[in-house]
Order: C-alpha cells, then structure tokens, then sequence
C-alpha cells in the first residue's frame, strides 16, 4: 500500500508502541487507525469510518475531539487497554510555511494503573500496579500508587498471604517477567480476577535479590510510560507496617470494613467517614485496613479525637479550614510529573495558604500529634509568595494562549499586554476614522485567523471604496481589503500577542518546575493533612453517634488480657435499625471470666451481630477512633481472624465444607494468644458426627493450644457441656422469648447454653405454609424421641472426655457409637 506521508509517520511512531491504542493528534481530534480503530471504536462508541473512503485499501479509522480525552480515555483504561497518547509537539502554522509534516511526539502513556491525570481518575479509588516476581515460594513484589506518588515493597511467602495482597490493594495491572507466567501463584491470581492487565516486561527485572528487581521494573514501567519524572518517584516502603493489626481479606470481607468493588452494603468505613477531602477519604481506608499495633499511635490518635471533642473551636477552625479543600496529594503528583495546569498552581496555592493559620490553632491544641502534626505542615512560604505573585487567580488552562501570569511578574508581560489592549482601540478607532473618511456606513474592521485584519464592505457601498483600500476576499455580501497602514499594524499587534504567549508559556512551565522541585514536600503536607481530616472526622462521629474512648490496656500491665465492652453497638446496624432498636451487649472477657465464649442460641438471634460487633469495635479502637459502646477496655490485638457465614468458593472449585476447614486451618496456623478469634458455625457442611467431632476438637484447641480470645457460635448443643471441662470457657446464650404462639427475639446475650433451637419457630416468621410447618412439628418430636438414646450416649461420651484431645482415638468410645453413626 502507497502511504501518505502522514500515515508513514504514523506507522513509524505506532511502531514502538505495539501494545498500545495509538491516540494520533490531527489538529483539534485524535485519531485512531487501523486495528486500533477497529478495537477502539466499540468501546469507546464512537463511529468507525474509514480513510480513503473510494480506495481499494481502506483504512479504518475513529476518532475522538481532543477536548473530549476525559471522557473517552477512562473507558478504554476500563476494559484493559494501554493507550498512548500522540501529540502535534509544534505549532503547525510553523511547519504550513515550509509543507513539511507537523512534528508528533508520544508524549504520555496510560495504562490502566498508571493514569497521572487526576481527572481521569475518581477520587475515592486507587489506581495501584504490582510489580512481582517469583524466588521458589515466595514472591517478591512492589506496588506503585502514581496518583500518591507512593511506593511498597516487600515479600510474602504464602499463596493466602499473596492473594490477600490482592484483595486488600485490588491493582488494576499487574507486571511481571514472562518466567512468572508459569508460577501457580499467578495463575490462581489470573483466574480470581479475570480483569486484571498484565504486562510482561522481560529485561527490567534487574537487581542483586527480588526485592531490588521489582523495584527496577517497576521504575522502568513508569518512565516508560510517564517519561523521566515516572523515575523519580520514591524509594518503596515496607509493603507491612511493622506493628499493625492484621486482618486477612476473608476477615476483612466478612467484617464488611470498607467498601469493595462487589460489595454494596453500607460497611464501617462509611459510618466512620466523617472527612471532608478526598486525600483524607483514602486515608481513613487506609487506616482501617490496617489499623495500629502499637499502643503509643493509637493513644496519640485517640488523644486527638478527645482534644477536638473537648476544644470545639479547633475543630470548628480545623473544619472550616480542611472543607472544599483541593487534593493536594494528587495535585503534588501532577506537579512533580510535569503536568500541572495553572489553575493547579493556584489550587496548590489555595492550600498552602490555609497552612500558617492551622499552624497557630494547632499550636493551640493539647494533643500532641495535633501540635506535632501543627509543627511538622510546612508552608512552604516562599513558593506560596512566588505563586501569588506569579499567577493570576483564575488563570486560562490553556498554556500556550496566554492569560495565565498577573502583569507584575515580568516587566514585560505588562507592556506586552499593553499592546495587545491598545490594538483593540486602536482598531475601533481607525474603523471610525475610516467611516467617516469614506462615508461608508457599513465598514467594519475584522480579524480572522487566516486573512489576519481586514476592512469589509458591503455591496451597496462598493463605489465609494478609496483606491489604497487593496481587495483581499470576496464574501457573499461584499468584499473584504487591506491598507498598508493595516498591514503594517496588524504586523506589530499579533507579534505583540504572540510573543506575549510565548513568555508567558515559558515563564509558566518554569513555575512549574519550581513546584515539582517541592513536590515531596507537598506530598508532606498532604500526608498531615489528610490525618487531620481523618482524625476530626473521628471526633465528628464519635459527637453524632456517642461513641466512647476506649481504654486501652498495655501489654505489660496487670489484667493485660481483660478485655471489657459495655453495652456495645454493632456500628453499621445502629445506623440501620430505626433509632433505639438496636439492643446493646456486653462482652467480658478475662483469664478469670473466660477467655472462649461458646455461644447458642436460636436463628435470627443475634449471634453473629454481638460477634461481628466486638470485632469492629476492637478494629475502631486500633484505627484511632472512638467505639461504640458505652465503655469500653481493651487489649492491644494482634490479630483479628473470622470464620463466619457459608462463603461458598465454587468458583474455585472448593464446596463449603472444604473453605470452612481451609480457614479453620490458616486461623490455627496464624493466630496467637494475642489475636481475636471469630467462629460462627462450623461443621454443618457434612455429617453430624464428623462436623461435631471437628467443631468440638477445633474449640478445645484453640481453647487450650492458642488461647485467643474466642468468640464461638455453634447449634451444637452437645459443645455447651465443655464449660466443666475447659477452665477458660464459658458458655453464652442469646436470649428468646416464647409465648404460646410465636418467639420474641430479645438480642440480649445471658449466661448459660440454650436448650432448643427453634429453628420451626424461625421457619414460621419466615413465613413458610401452616402445613408444612405442622409437618415438621411432627417430625421434629419423632426425631427428639428417637434421639434421646443417642443424645445419651453422646452425653455419656462427653463425660469420658478427659483427655480431650484424645478423645476420637478411644476404641472404646469409637465402638460404641458405631452403630449410631448408620
Ligand atoms: P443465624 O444463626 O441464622 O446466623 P444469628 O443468631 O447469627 O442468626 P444475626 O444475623 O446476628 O443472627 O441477627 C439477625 C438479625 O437480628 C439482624 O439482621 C438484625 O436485624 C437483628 N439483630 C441482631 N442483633 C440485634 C440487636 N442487638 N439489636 C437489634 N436487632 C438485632
């Protein structure tokens, strides 16, 4: 195929590019051809035509106006494509004069994670890349958060551990050496989430050990695609704080802590937002995904609420001050990347100015991290004063047009723009001047891009044009002309304006590089102040919701272990229920009350509510904020493990049963004395007996061998027996009303095991027919009589439980329950 020109420069840059959509700039559109339209064109629905409509070799082609890339873009990100953007790098009237082709550049790529433009991202989400590789069973890996200039490196030695990274980051790419292709910890990761990109990159992986080589391509990926300052971006951080609480993804799920992308109930990150910006938005996630180990943050955090609580009017500053405040993190980036717009600079400006006066009121605050936190915001004055005086306070976007710099900056941006004023009164008065000269009505001076300044006149008035007037363009009432003194006008007027232009571009891109060179201080600053926004928000929550500081128990004081929640809330069903309807429980636990608490009781109970919420009140506590219950002492918790609900796995090929023992396990194998255990319901997905042996040994393991604090819920009546068996176990019942026609849930927890299950009772609210339900009455009470001999003799093997671990392997026992077990 003959090409144009054109089109052979465009199969020279779309060369280097071949994984990507080529968005190939032609004057006001970008322009995609090829398989790139054919592939683009119904994501982006767009119409697809074609070049050379009459040839034989069409070319297909879509496009979308350059304005429109906001819209467009994201979409293809959406579905997994690269896209790299192709620009006119000079101004084609430069290159009209001499025919030649307009020169383009790729001047940025995105790809579905790294998106530098905040605008093509939405503030509540993070676009994270995972740069991996694979050393035998352990991976090495680096996550990048462009937008937050942020970088985290680390490794993880278990196929969970490693999914869980997943989960918990939920990155849209992901970038690998092709050897990792074939490691079964990829594959697992492909198959979980089909949507991710993956980007092979085969010689970046360069380093002395993994950790060095994911950083490596890591950088390389994002310089790459970002150009030299993708390169600069921070050296990672340890992936894990050293000192958090953890929580796997199948905690955090059940749990509903924050938000994820198939989940749509209200979780407890939004009960606790309280913030007022974006960054600080992030930040609160962040924190509840892993809130504090260490006693000296979480006191410092909570000593931070109490102090907004109690001194309103910093809060009121604080609040007044952080609202409609821009996302300077993202803003930071943008600058340090190169790509900040003026309106930025001034949005940056705008922030920078709030700080002195946070300052002085934290100054004024008696919590130390808020005073700390006062000291540490950096004003960053001089840049602040350079942007005051630099820009003007709603200047264009539009950079290479001008109208961006306040006349002070330069002395001759003034006379520049002087010039260009002038020329407008000078034309109006040269149109008069004329008019009256010609007695021509109708004259008009006018400008346009390509005939530059001309005099029009209408037809009627042709006779009376003056000879020196020169013709230029016929128009369809009239004809347009020029005078040399016009001519010679028009010279110094547009010189004028496109010189001003010129400065003030270059004066702008300089600014700009002045700010990128502050960048990581503004990224400092934006740190500080999303805490403080997370931190008042904490405090404006725990004012609308009467949540209350909880005490936290230091490891190496007496009663270390005693653990005390009165009259707790579950947080998010509070907000649900109708105000006053949600019944509050305590929980007590301690080396003298029990540290395992066996709980029975019927369906609908409410169970799963008191053990969820003791959860998310130990998870609040540890982020920093206020809990909900009335008081509340707790230990410092290492870890916080669940087992809840039927999370049925057949996606991955795993039935119920199979996921119920395979977190039993990872609970076993992770927990210590210091984690809080979660189990509700084990067992149920298979026999009777088996699930029960296990339910019972899995308890008095964790009872005895871990010793977490545990809460248990089970419809095995048969465990409540341990209570005489198991020094630290206690017995717990959600209490019911019955009257002779219905049951009354109380959602009150009491002492001791409940004796029957209700579940026909739970069946009838559920509304399920009169018929059926006496049908099972009847049933129910030839199945209880019948059982009383096997109820027997189970209790009769209970009692021989001494050695209770041992005892399954009683060929005794084992013998005599044989025959029941048909
Ligand atoms: P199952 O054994 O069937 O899983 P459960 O005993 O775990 O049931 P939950 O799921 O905790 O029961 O609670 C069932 C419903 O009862 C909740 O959705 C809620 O509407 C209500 N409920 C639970 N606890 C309380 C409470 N403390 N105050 C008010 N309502 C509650």
């Amino acid at each position: 195929m003959q090409l144009t020109p054109m089109l052979s420069q465009y199969m020279e840059i779309k060369k280097g590019y071949p994984d990507c959509i080529l968005f190939y700039q032609m004057g006001d559109f970008y322009e995609m051809f090829f398989d790139d339209a054919l592939a683009a064109a119904p994501l982006l629905e767009v119409q697809l035509t074609s070049r050379d409509r009459n040839s034989a070799d069409r070319i297909p082609m879509c496009g979308i106006p350059i304005h429109a890339l906001a819209t467009y873009l994201p979409r293809l990100l959406a579905h997994g494509k690269r896209v790299a953007v192709c620009q006119q790098v000079e101004d084609p009237s430069v290159s009209a004069g001499t025919k030649a082709l307009v020169k383009r550049e790729v001047t940025r790529v995105y790809t579905p994670s790294l998106v530098a433009d905040p605008e093509l991202v939405s503030p509540d989400t993070r676009n994270i890349l995972f740069s991996f590789t694979f050393d035998g069973e352990s991976a090495a890996i680096c996550l990048v958060d462009l937008l937050a200039s942020e970088a985290k490196s680390g490794r993880v030695t278990s196929k969970e551990a490693w999914l869980d990274l997943f989960h918990e980051w939920q990155p849209k790419e992901i970038l690998l050496p092709s050897p990792a292709l074939e490691h079964a910890f990829f594959q697992e990761a492909v198959r979980l989430f089909p949507s991710l990109t993956i980007t092979v990159r085969e010689k970046t992986f360069v380093g002395k050990n993994a950790l060095d080589q994911v950083w490596a391509a890591a950088k390389s990926y994002l310089t790459e695609t970002q150009g030299p300052a993708g390169a600069a971006l921070t050296t990672p951080l340890p992936l894990t704080g050293i000192e958090a609480l953890r929580m796997d993804s199948v905690t955090i799920n059940a749990l509903s802590v924050v938000r994820t992308p198939w989940k749509e109930e209200t979780c407890l990150s939004d009960v606790l937002d309280g913030t007022l910006t974006s960054m600080g938005r992030r930040r609160l996630k962040e924190w509840l995904l892993h809130p504090l180990g260490s006693l000296k943050g979480i006191k410092e955090r909570h000593d931070s609420v109490d102090n907004f609580l109690k001194q309103e009017p910093l809060a009121e500053y604080v609040r007044e001050h952080l609202t409609s405040l821009r996302d300077l993190e993202r803003l930071a980036t943008k600058a340090h990347l190169g790509l900040a717009l003026p309106k930025d600079l001034v949005a940056i400006r705008e922030v920078l100015a709030k700080i002195p006066g946070l300052q002085v009121m934290l100054d004024l605050g008696k919590a130390k991290r808020l005073r700390d936190i006062g000291t540490a915001l950096d004003p960053l004055t001089e840049l602040q004063e350079l942007l005051t005086r630099a820009l003007l306070d709603e200047p264009s976007n539009a950079i290479r047009e001008g109208g961006i710099l306040q006349e002070g900056y330069h002395p001759e941006i003034a006379e520049l723009r002087l010039l260009c004023q002038d020329a407008k009164s000078w034309i109006a008065k040269m149109e008069a001047r004329e008019k009256e000269r010609t007695g021509i009505a109708s004259l008009k001076i006018k400008y346009s891009r390509v005939f530059g300044y001309t005099i029009e006149v209408t037809r009627s008035y042709l006779e009376r044009v003056p000879k020196e007037y020169k013709r230029k363009q016929t128009i369809a009432n009239g004809e347009r002309y020029v005078t040399d003194e016009l001519k010679a006008f028009e010279e110094k007027a547009v010189s004028a304006e496109s010189k001003l232009c010129a400065l003030e571009e270059s004066l702008f891109l300089e600014l700009r590089k002045k700010v990128a060179g502050q960048a990581s201080r503004l990224l400092l600053n934006a740190r500080l102040l999303s805490e403080l926004d997370v931190l008042q928000g904490f405090a404006k929550k725990a004012k609308e919701r009467g949540y209350r500081r909880p005490q936290m128990t230091p490891k190496n004081r007496e009663n270390e272990d005693s653990f005390l929640i009165e009259e707790g809330r579950h947080p998010v069903l509070e907000t649900v229920l109708p105000p006053g309807e949600f019944v509050p429980n305590s929980v007590e636990m301690s080396e003298d009350l029990g540290r395992t608490w066996l709980i029975t009781g019927p369906n609908m109970a409410g169970k799963s509510t008191i053990m969820r919420q003791t959860a998310l009140i130990a998870i609040m506590a540890q982020s920093g904020s206020f809990v909900s219950a009335s008081r509340a002492c707790l230990p410092l918790f290492d870890a916080i493990f669940t087992r809840i609900g039927s999370s049925d796995d057949l996606t991955r090929g795993r039935s119920t049963f199979m996921v119920e023992m395979a977190e039993v396990s990872r609970i076993i194998e992770k927990s210590s004395e210091k984690s809080l255990i979660l189990i509700d319901e084990i067992g149920r997905g298979t026999s009777t007996y088996d699930g029960l042996a296990l339910a019972w040994s899995i308890l008095e393991y964790l009872h005895t061998e871990v010793k977490a604090k545990t809460l248990f819920a089970t419809h095995f009546h048969e465990l409540t027996s341990l209570q005489n068996k198991l020094p630290g176990l206690v017995n717990k019942t959600v209490l019911v009303e019955r009257t002779a026609e219905k049951i009354v849930f109380l959602h009150r927890l009491g002492n001791g095991a409940c004796s029957r299950s209700y579940g026909v009772d739970v069946a009838r609210l559920a509304g399920l027919p009169s018929k059926v339900l006496a049908r099972a009455g009847q049933v129910l009470r030839h199945l209880e009589s019948q059982s009383e001999r096997v109820g027997r003799a189970r209790s009769k093997a209970l009692e021989i439980s001494d050695k209770q671990l041992l005892f399954f392997d009683d060929p005794k026992l084992l013998e005599t329950l044989a025959p029941l077990d048909s």
